[in-house]
């Protein structure tokens, strides 16, 4: 089994978010943090670096293969682009700032007895 991911071998000031596309409300966990937070997070995000590095993941064999590409744009989707965006405001703020699901309303639904007894 090989698990493939992109490692930006950069400083903060060589490593710049090129372009966001979408949003995306997300409840993320960070840190010591004991709950999870409210947070607006890119669909997709562009990249870029002064090197960037491959790495491939191997388990089975405890092996990490990696090297160096040409092209220093890399566009994330999905997941990815999620915890890019979660680890640049780190490097950018130190901290995430989001919302406490605490101060969320809680809204209480009938139980399936009691939607029967009201219809
Ligand atoms: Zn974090």
């Amino acid at each position: 089994m090989i698990s493939t991911v992109f490692t930006f071998f950069s400083r903060i000031d060589c490593l710049t978010i090129k372009k966001e596309e979408g949003v995306v409300c997300r409840l993320e966990e960070c840190g010591a943090k004991e709950e999870r937070e409210l947070v607006e997070r890119p669909y997709r995000i562009t990249l870029q670096a002064k090197m960037v590095i491959f790495a491939e993941v191997n388990p089975s064999l405890r092996k990490i293969r990696v090297r160096e590409l040409e092209n220093k744009r890399i566009l994330l989707e999905g997941i990815p682009a999620y915890g890019a965006a979660h680890e640049m405001e780190h490097l950018e703020k130190r901290e995430i700032k989001g919302i406490p699901l605490w101060t969320f309303e809680y809204i209480k639904e009938p139980t399936k007895n009691n939607q029967k007894n009201i219809q």
